[in-house]
């Protein structure tokens, strides 16, 4: 009970919050201009979002078979593959992958947040550096995201110019362009200096094993790039089954994310190779030498089973529903856990199996639809807000 008292006390006081409010109000202006934009210029893709509502609705059907043929396409590639069942078995791979006093660079990931993969490393006594910029914003203020694409959504420039000035000790103004400059020149070293890199993926498709990281920053890039080793941690419900599938998936995702198209699109199969002496294939050139995924099943493959609940799964993580909440509109990220708004609930419920958490979010949801509207694999966010208020009331999902 005390979770939800303290859940109600952070959700008031974010709604009684101005400067959430007024960053909050600039952001869904604009995203709401982009992605209109984005689609008036690619009309195609309303209807491609169609398509991938039915790939994502085969796709979880067969996760565990799709994640088998994911994985041994990358052993092919002459990368590793594992499949973790439990958050405790990823973080455990990751670690003996990683060891101890390693410089790691890390690309954001949703599904590290929900495991807490950060936190995990440098308990271990390794130098995490998060890469995006949003996401390394919150790591120096010690706070936590509020948005799936944009995590630092909530703080306004006077405050990263605070905190830049803290870090770099010299005087620095609130002008955008001198901070993302300043973040340029902190981060830079650390990509060429590092043992490790880390990211997720968005899309992956298992005929090929080839991940797909869409991107702007170039973080990605860099860290999946540069350092000898790359370890990507993949939710399974990332899996579809051809290349063509994750194609459209991706471009989907990235222009219901409110881009007409996204600065990068990283596709990555295996560590980095040549044939270019007498054919002979020879692994680690210029980029990792090695390269290991892990796919987390962590309650997906039991969420799949579920009629209503399973669509949690086609989640894209556009965020595009964010932006349409009413409630997400005056309290960012407090209305939520480790993901966000009404669908948030769905996941803390099955995946954190947190239900103290995923009442409170179920009840703060106001069942008004918007989300629906804007979601571009449809998912009906109400009626999986209903069933697991049932649930719950019944006593099916219990601590
Ligand atoms: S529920 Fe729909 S709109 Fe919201 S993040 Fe997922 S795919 Fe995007």
């Amino acid at each position: 009970m005390s979770a939800f008292r303290d859940y109600k006390k952070e959700l008031m006081a974010a709604a009684r919050n101005e400067r959430i409010r007024l960053a909050l109000s600039r952001a869904i202006k604009s995203y709401r201009a982009n992605t209109d934009k984005a689609l008036k210029k690619f009309p195609h893709t309303v209807k491609m979002a169609e398509e991938v509502r039915e790939i994502k609705e085969k796709a979880i059907g067969e996760m565990a078979k799709l994640a088998e043929q994911a994985s041994a396409a990358i052993e092919e590639n002459k990368g590793n593959a594992y499949i973790a069942q439990t958050a405790a078995d990823a973080l455990n791979i990751i670690a003996e992958l990683v060891g101890s006093n390693k410089l790691i660079v890390k690309g954001k990931s949703m599904t590290g947040e929900e495991i807490g993969l950060r936190q995990h490393l440098e308990e271990k006594g390794n130098d995490v550096y998060e890469t995006d910029l949003g996401e390394f914003i919150l790591q120096k203020l010690g706070g936590k995201p509020m948005h799936i694409t944009s995590p630092a959504i909530h703080v306004p420039r006077e405050d990263v110019a605070q905190l830049f000035a803290r870090i770099t000790e010299a005087e620095l103004t609130s002008d955008v362009e001198e901070l993302v400059a300043t973040a340029r020149k902190l981060l830079r070293d650390k990509f060429c200096q590092a043992d490790i890199g880390i990211s997720g993926a968005n899309v992956v498709a298992s005929d090929t094993g080839t991940l797909f990281l869409i991107e702007n920053e170039g973080n990605i890039r860099l860290a999946t790039g540069f350092p000898p080793v790359h370890i990507a941690l993949v939710g399974m419900e990332k899996l579809v089954p051809t290349l063509n599938d994750a194609y459209k998936t991706t471009e989907v995702t990235w222009r219901y994310a409110n881009y007409t198209v996204p600065s990068y699109v990283s596709l990555v199969s295996g560590p980095s190779k040549t044939g270019d002496i007498e054919k002979v294939t020879t692994y680690g050139v210029h980029g990792p030498k090695e390269f290991h995924v892990i796919f987390l099943d962590d309650g997906r493959t039991e969420l799949a089973k579920h009629p209503i609940l399973r669509q949690a799964l086609y989640c894209l993580r556009c965020g595009g529903c964010l932006y349409e909440c009413p409630t997400f509109a005056v309290t960012a990220g407090h209305f939520g856990d480790k993901y966000f708004a009404g669908i948030g609930a769905i996941w803390a419920a099955m995946i954190s199996q947190d239900v103290e958490k995923a009442a409170s979010i179920a009840y703060t949801c106001l069942t008004c639809g918007r989300c629906k509207v804007r979601c571009p694999v449809k998912i009906d966010v109400p009626e999986t807000i209903i069933e697991l208020r049932k649930l719950i009331a019944q006593g099916d999902k219990k601590d």
